[in-house]
C-alpha cells in the first residue's frame, strides 16, 4: 500500500517500508529471515527507478526486523545506528535461538541467517538523500529496545516508528530495553518532528496523532502505577487494576493488558 508520496508499505509481520527516490530506494526492516528479505528486495526493485541504489535499515535488532539481510543483493548498503548494532552483537544470536524455538516455520525461515556488519554505522543521526526524498535516521534513546531507530521521510513528514509509536497497541519493553520514562523522553523528541503520517511495525498506519496517543497512554499507565506503588499496592495487583482502568478509558483498543508495563514502571 502507499503511505505517502515517497513511502510504500508491505503490511505483515512486521510492516515493512520502502522509500522511493529518483536515484535510490531504502527498505526499512528485512522481514523474518532471508526468504522474506529477498521478497522485500524484489518489491523494492520493482518500485525503484532504473540503476537505483538500494539502502537497507532496521528499526531494531529483533529477528523479524533485522534477520533477513542475507536475502538482499550483496550491493545493498546496510545502515544502522551504533547502539542498535551493539545490541545485535550482544543479544542477536540469543534472540534468534528464542525465535527459532517458537515454531517449525520460524525455525525454517531463520535457518540461513547471516548477519552482516553495517556498511554505515552512525551515532544518533544520519541523513540519506534518495533524490527528491530525504530520509533522516534518528536514535533518540531507549524505548522498546536500547537501539530503536526512528525513520523520518521528508518532504512527506512520514514517520516509520518501529515499536516506539504504535496504533492502539500496548507498549512492550523488551529484555534489556529502556524504561517507561526513557520511552516518554523519546516520544517528546518524536513529537517535535511534527509527523503527518505514521507507519508502525506491528499495527495499522495512521496520522500524526498517533504520537500524542502513545504519549497519553504511557503517561496514564505510568502515573497510575507510580500512585499505586506509593500506596504499597503489590505490582501484580496494580497490573490487574490498571489494565481494567485502561479498558474503560481506551475502549477502542483490542487489548489493554498492561501488567508487564506496570512492572517496568515499578522497576524504574
Ligand atoms: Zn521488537
Amino acid at each position: 500500500m502507499k503511505v505517502s508520496d515517497h513511502v510504500w508499505a508491505i503490511m505483515g509481520f512486521p510492516n515493512v517500508a520502502i522509500i522511493v527516490g529518483t536515484r535510490a530506494v531504502m527498505a526499512v526492516d528485512t522481514g523474518l529471515g532471508p526468504r522474506n528479505g529477498a521478497t522485500i528486495a524484489k518489491v523494492a526493485a520493482r518500485l525503484a527507478p532504473p540503476n537505483a541504489k538500494l539502502y537497507l535499515t532496521t528499526t531494531h535488532f529483533h529477528p523479524e526486523h533485522a534477520a533477513g539481510d542475507a536475502g538482499f543483493p550483496a550491493s545493498t548498503i546496510l545502515i544502522r545506528n551504533k547502539v542498535q548494532q551493539d545490541e545485535m552483537n550482544q543479544q542477536g544470536k540469543q534472540v534468534l535461538e528464542t525465535f527459532r524455538g517458537r515454531s517449525a516455520q520460524w525455525k525454517e525461515l531463520l535457518a540461513d541467517v547471516n548477519l552482516r556488519t553495517p556498511d554505515i554505522e552512525y551515532l544518533d543521526a544520519a541523513s540519506v538523500d534518495l533524490g527528491g526524498a530525504t530520509v533522516r535516521l534518528l536514535w533518540f534513546g531507549e524505548a522498546h529496545t536500547k537501539g530503536d531507530e526512528l525513520i523520518f521521510v521528508e518532504p512527506d513528514r512520514t514517520l516509520i516508528s518501529g515499536d516506539v509509536v504504535q496504533n492502539k497497541t500496548v507498549p512492550n519493553i523488551a529484555a534489556g530495553g529502556g524504561t517507561p520514562l526513557t520511552w516518554l523522553n523519546v516520544l517528546d523528541k518524536i513529537a517535535m518532528l511534527n509527523a503527518a503520517h505514521v507507519l508502525p511495525d506491528h499495527s495499522a498506519p495512521g496520522d500524526g496523532s498517533l504520537v500524542q496517543q502513545e504519549i497519553a497512554f504511557i503517561t496514564d499507565v505510568r502515573t497510575r502505577a507510580l500512585a499505586l506503588k506509593k500506596q504499597g499496592i503489590p505490582v501484580d495487583d496494580a497490573g490487574k487494576q490498571i489494565s481494567a482502568e485502561m479498558k474503560t478509558k481506551y475502549t477502542e483498543w483490542p487489548n489493554t493488558n498492561v501488567a508487564n508495563f506496570v512492572k517496568s514502571v515499578y522497576a524504574e
